[in-house]
């Protein structure tokens, strides 16, 4: 039985589990995506020998599906961490100022690691470590 609960998570179990669910459901979605993507990938690679037209497309496409790939692979990560963090039961506390998330952030973006205000002092290149 893991009984590490030393520490009263703030979330019910049941809560929890939800959100366990949500990501998850996210993680294999974006599994599948990525799987699509570097499929894609080497298609465009394969049809290569066509005219200028095409080729330029091609090229459009392959730097689309690179920067697509990126992004889901920060999110897959996220969402591996947060996962870690259900495990632990501090699920749903900001990995900043260590806040408690709303429900509707969570349930909107299930994988985020802070609350609104650090968020956007991330995206600024404002939180420390
Ligand atoms: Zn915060």
């Amino acid at each position: 039985m893991p009984t590490s609960a030393a520490r009263v998570p703030k979330r019910n179990k049941r809560e929890l589990e939800k959100y366990r669910r949500l990501l998850e459901q996210k993680k294999t979605e974006l599994s599948t995506e990525l799987a699509k993507a570097r499929t894609a990938e080497e298609e465009t690679t394969e049809e290569s020998t066509q005219d200028i037209a095409d080729k330029a497309v091609s090229s459009y496409t392959r730097e689309f599906l690179y920067s697509l790939t990126d992004s889901e692979r920060t999110v897959l990560l996220q969402i591996d961490e947060a996962l870690g963090r259900v495990e632990e039961g501090t699920y749903g506390l900001c990995g900043n100022c260590g806040k408690e998330m709303n429900e509707k952030r969570l349930t909107a973006v299930p994988w985020t690691p802070y609350c609104v205000d650090c968020q956007e002092l991330a995206e600024k290149g404002l939180l420390e470590g």
